[in-house]
């Protein structure tokens, strides 16, 4: 089965775009987050737990070069990769003052091999100082850039309930931005929030077809040791079936723009995290049903994209 008949894959937009397969390198820099440091609120988002999803990730204390260099050692070695994308991907990247931001990311790109860097943050936290700089590092070097937007819910009472402390308008701010300097866009979102609703799922697919995101990486809700949501969970919170993700991610995608890139059909968190995630089971047994019924049901993404426009 071509994947790509059902949705648009990113592996292949990935070997398409750069004549090769590419590797994600993660790299972690000393930073965290305003929304957990008092600047914009404490604790965080209620699902955000102590490393900000970033899992298996090197020591923040090593420089860029030498994460990158001691990540990519075996990927050469084994695969015999020579492209790849650096990946800073716990807390908010951007938020960090202008000259450590401006370093990590100028050593980044002159990593040997690096094609793409890509910046994990929040909408309200990107300065126009760092999308110029960046504008000029893309200009200078030919490195692609990225830039992933946690957005959740198109639902701005969601985002209140899930502490986010940004809206659903400092979204589409921060992408018309992205996208203005010619950066390439990714979006994170959650398909199975408990308080979202059905229609919510179709705003978020029309949001983002409208904010022309590039990306979107799906995921299911998971609990996560130390966080808010946990205690809410362990008081009854009541968390939707695999059935419901199913349906809502298979939603989603019937309405989104065939031509956005879908880097991720479902998480997942490492076991020693996790309190309850993907309904005890792996990951790819979700993934692979959701393929299941979109091939049962001649599901593909985009099948209702014109009507979602419409709307
Ligand atoms: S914005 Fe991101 S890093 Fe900050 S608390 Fe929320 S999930 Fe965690």
């Amino acid at each position: 089965m071509d994947l790509n008949s059902l949705y648009r894959v990113y592996s292949k937009h990935l070997k398409e775009e750069f004549g090769e397969k590419v590797y994600k390198l993660p790299v972690n820099i000393p930073c965290t987050c305003p929304n957990r440091d008092g600047t914009k609120g404490i604790g965080g988002c209620i699902f955000c737990g102590a490393v900000g999803s970033g899992f298996e990730l090197l020591d923040e204390n090593l420089s860029v070069t030498n994460q990158l260099k001691s990540n990519s050692e075996l990927i050469r070695r084994k695969y015999k990769a020579n492209k790849f994308i650096a990946y800073f991907q716990s807390f908010s990247n951007t938020y960090l003052d202008f000259d450590r931001f401006k370093n990590y990311m100028t050593e980044a790109s002159q990593f040997d091999g690096i094609v793409e860097i890509a910046i994990s943050t929040r909408p309200d936290c990107i300065s126009q100082e760092q999308l110029e700089f960046l504008e000029q590092l893309k200009k200078d070097t030919g490195v692609e850039i990225t830039i992933e937007l946690g957005l959740q819910s198109s639902n701005n009472k969601t985002l209140e309930i899930l502490n986010r402390k940004h809206s659903v308008e400092d979204y589409i701010e921060a992408a018309k931005k992205i996208k203005k300097h010619g950066f390439k866009l990714s979006t994170h979102v959650i398909v199975d929030l408990p308080w979202d609703l059905t229609e919510d799922i179709l705003e978020l697919a029309q949001l983002l077809n409208e904010v022309d995101t590039d990306y979107v990486k799906i995921h299911s809700l998971y609990v996560e040791k130390g966080t808010k949501l946990e205690q809410m969970y362990r008081n009854g919170l009541k968390l939707l079936s695999s059935e419901e993700f199913i349906n809502r991610a298979i939603l989603l995608l019937e309405n989104l723009n065939p031509g956005i890139i879908i880097e991720r059909l479902i998480g997942r968190i490492p076991e020693e995290n996790c309190v309850y995630a993907n309904w005890n089971t792996s990951w790819w047994k979700i993934r692979d049903q959701l393929i299941d019924k979109m091939i049962q049901t001649n599901s593909y993404q985009g099948k209702n994209y014109k009507s979602a426009r419409r709307r």
